[in-house]
């Protein structure tokens, strides 16, 4: 399970459009990056099954977007359902070539940060 890079594209353009030009705490400009996969936040009794999307529509789940600094590691989680269009899928399943890589670790920095 992870976003749509439809998606994560979507949502580096409204983070940079809303000030995020960089790290908040070190203030650099380069090293931000953000996981191509969901950073899932339980809201109460963790439920049995987190991985239905369907979870998206509300409940207890609440499904991130995770920019990481790699300078200092500070992480910050956005709302992905703020980001979402309407009902757009914003996540995909099955296997992928990144499907191998540790959770979390950045594979792409934002563009247009320099
Ligand atoms: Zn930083």
């Amino acid at each position: 399970m992870r976003w749509r890079p439809t998606f994560m594209a979507e949502v580096f353009e409204s983070l940079l459009r809303l000030g995020l030009k960089a790290c908040p705490l070190c203030g650099s400009a380069e090293s931000l990056s953000m996981s191509p996969f969901p950073a899932i936040l339980v809201d109460g009794e963790f439920p049995d099954d987190i991985d239905a999307p369907s979870e998206l529509e509300g409940g207890d789940l609440t499904f991130a977007v995770r920019i990481e600094c790699t300078t200092c590691g500070h992480l910050m989680l956005f709302n992905a359902q703020r980001y979402r269009t309407g009902d757009a899928r914003i996540i995909e399943n099955g296997i992928t070539e990144e499907e191998g890589r540790p959770l979390g670790r950045p594979v792409r920095n934002l563009p247009g940060l320099r």
